[in-house]
This record gives structure tokens, C-alpha cells and sequence, in this order.
């Protein structure tokens, strides 16, 4: 079926890449529905009920090319009947026209436009608000019409920066909500050892499908950037392996062999002006730690120090405009 729908490419990447043609074709297959929603996403849909509804999307950032491959080998799997799919799936290419370039983005971060549709009418028009637009529509139509199941959205990234965590989870902020201990297994088993609760609502992907549907969500950083074809796939063959076996099995209970290391973000560091110097390296991982006394950032009024307890630094960037966030500053919790 996979060479129907992809033809004359060999597979849903390679098709992505190609051409923005798609096949509007339903396409029924063992026992599940196959269609084109849009160019670089595809649905899945069991002729059976479902309890879980599952949005799985990488290259929102055009260039972090593993989680791609990895997303378009589940793809190729269960087109070839290796994955008995249990759930209701949106398999989203983020970025396609970006992805082609090999490029983060073209013109502005595609991951800061997820919000909610007055407030993305404000904003000024890109490529990637086009694309911001298309995809919240097919994240509210899919997740509308799977109301009454399970909803979870897992957004793979990986990262410019180091990390003294390769792996790690964000769990966007959403009021009243709080992670399951069945997706901290299913995080445990792709290899994610910490994961990062942030503190106020944000404007990422993950964080629309919470704020907007409820849906359980995470932005997933998986390790380091690399052009297409020279990642190391065996490293991820665990990230592949269990979201291979949450699609046959939704929710199923791993047994972690180690515990997730939680995180609260402590402060944000924000950009004062021409004399805002962050104390970071070029190539400052992330979770670089700052011991009690250490400066962190200081102007020509104000400067900023670690008090009793260690802190740690995640997505530095000290090139952000004024008034922009250019850390974050977190603590393991206890
Ligand atoms: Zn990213």
C-alpha cells in the first residue's frame, strides 16, 4: 500500500521531501484507514474503536532529522503491517518546505506560533505561520473528533546545544494538569532520564494540544542535530522500539529499570538590554550546573547569583532581542 500512496517515492519521506502532492484517496488496509491530511501529514485510523488518540509529530525545526527518520520507519512499519496499530494516529512532519532545505526555519521559529487562533490572527505573516495555521486545524479536527479517548501528543526534537542530559522530556505548563505515570514509563523506555515541568503556559506545539484539548503532551529533545542519513539510527533503535510497542499496545507499563529526574524551573533570565551579559560558553550544554555564589547574568544595575541551592541552565541564548527569554534556570526536585 505504502508505494500507492507515496508513488513514485519509496516512502512517506522521501515523499515529503519530493513534492507537497498528495493522494486525498482514502486508502483501507488491515483493518485501518490510511489518508493524506496534508503534505507531510498523514492519519491513521482503526476500523475498530479506539480509547487512544495519539498525535505524533517531529521536524517542526526542519533540520532535527533522526526524529524524522525514526517517525517515517514507524510509518513505513505499519504501512507494511509489522505495527498492529490500537490507536488513532496523526503522524505530522512539521516543516516540510524547511525540512527540504535542511534549514531550523525560513523565516521565524515555527515552534513559538502554537497558540491560540485570535492570538495567532496578530501575528505577522511567515511561511510558518501558514504552516502553524494548517496544522492546529488538523490537531483540532483530529483530536475533536477523538474526544472521548485517551489524548497524547509526544513532539520529538533534537537539539543544536549540548546536553548534560542527552535525553529529556518538556511538560508544558497547562493549569491543573499533572504527567502519568504511564507515559514517565513510556519517556523512561525511549531513554529520556529527566524531565523539565515548566512553569507558565507556552507557545510551543506540545503546549497547544495541552492548553487547547487536555491532551496529555511533551516536547521530546532526543540528542543532537546531524543532516539526513548520518544519524545513527541503532543509538535511537529504543526511542523507535517503544513507541513501536505503545502503538500496539496504548498504554501499555514498561518496567522502568531507573527513576525519571524531575525538574521546576526556578527563574527566567530575561534579556535587559545593551549590557545584559549572560555567563554562558558558546557551546554551554544544557543542565550546565551553577553552584550557590556563582554570577548567572548581570547589567550595568543588577546582577544575578546563585542563592543556597545549585541551579541549572537550560536553552541558553544570550542573543535573544530585549525583553526575550534568554534562559531558563531550574532545580531537581526532591
Ligand atoms: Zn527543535
Amino acid at each position: 500500500m505504502s508505494s500507492n500512496l507515496f508513488l513514485p517515492n519509496h516512502d512517506f519521506l522521501a515523499h515529503t521531501l519530493a513534492t507537497d502532492k498528495c493522494s486525498f484517496e482514502v486508502i483501507e488496509q488491515g483493518g485501518m484507514r490510511v489518508c493524506f491530511r496534508a503534505t507531510g501529514v498523514l492519519e491513521f485510523s482503526p476500523n475498530h474503536s479506539v480509547e487512544h488518540a495519539l498525535v505524533l509529530s517531529a521536524g517542526v525545526h526542519g533540520n532535527e532529522t533522526a526524529p524524522i527518520e525514526i517517525i517515517n520507519n514507524l510509518v513505513t512499519a505499519i504501512l507494511a503491517g509489522h505495527i498492529q496499530l490500537q490507536c488513532a494516529l496523526l503522524v505530522i512532519l512539521g516543516h516540510p518546505q524547511a525540512m527540504r532545505q535542511e534549514q531550523r526555519y525560513l523565516e521565524t521559529n515555527l515552534n513559538r506560533l502554537f497558540v491560540e487562533f485570535r492570538r495567532r490572527s496578530t501575528f505577522e505573516p511567515s511561511v510558518e505561520l501558514t504552516r502553524a495555521n494548517l496544522l492546529c486545524s488538523l490537531v483540532d479536527d483530529f483530536l475533536m473528533r477523538h474526544g472521548q479517548a485517551e489524548k497524547l501528543h509526544l513532539d520529538l526534537h533534537t537539539a543544536i546545544r549540548g546536553s548534560r542530559k542527552e535525553r529529556f522530556a518538556i511538560f508544558p505548563y497547562v493549569e491543573n494538569r499533572t504527567y502519568l505515570q504511564q507515559d514517565i514509563q513510556l519517556l523512561l523506555a525511549m531513554g529520556i532520564e529527566a524531565t523539565l515541568l515548566m512553569h507558565k503556559a507556552g507557545s510551543t506545539f506540545s503546549s497547544y494540544s495541552g492548553l487547547q484539548h487536555g491532551a496529555r503532551s511533551y516536547t521530546l529533545e532526543l540528542g543532537r542535530v546531524r543532516p539526513f542519513g548520518q544519524n545513527d539510527l541503532t543509538a535511537y533503535q529504543n526511542v523507535y522500539d517503544a513507541l513501536a510497542a505503545w502503538l500496539c499496545e496504548p498504554g501499555c507499563l514498561v518496567k522502568p529499570d531507573r527513576k525519571m529526574e524531575f525538574y521546576s524551573v526556578r527563574s527566567e533570565v530575561i534579556h535587559t538590554g545593551e549590557h545584559f551579559k549572560l555567563m554562558v560558553a558558546a557551546d554551554q550544554e544544557n543542565f550546565s550546573e551553577y553552584l550557590p555564589g556563582e554570577l548567572v547574568w548581570r547589567d550595568l544595575q543588577q546582577e544575578y547569583r546563585v542563592r543556597e541551592r545549585p541551579e541549572l541552565i537550560v536553552f541558553p541564548n544570550p542573543h535573544v532581542e530585549v525583553g526575550h527569554r534568554a534562559a531558563l534556570l531550574v532545580q531537581k526536585n526532591n
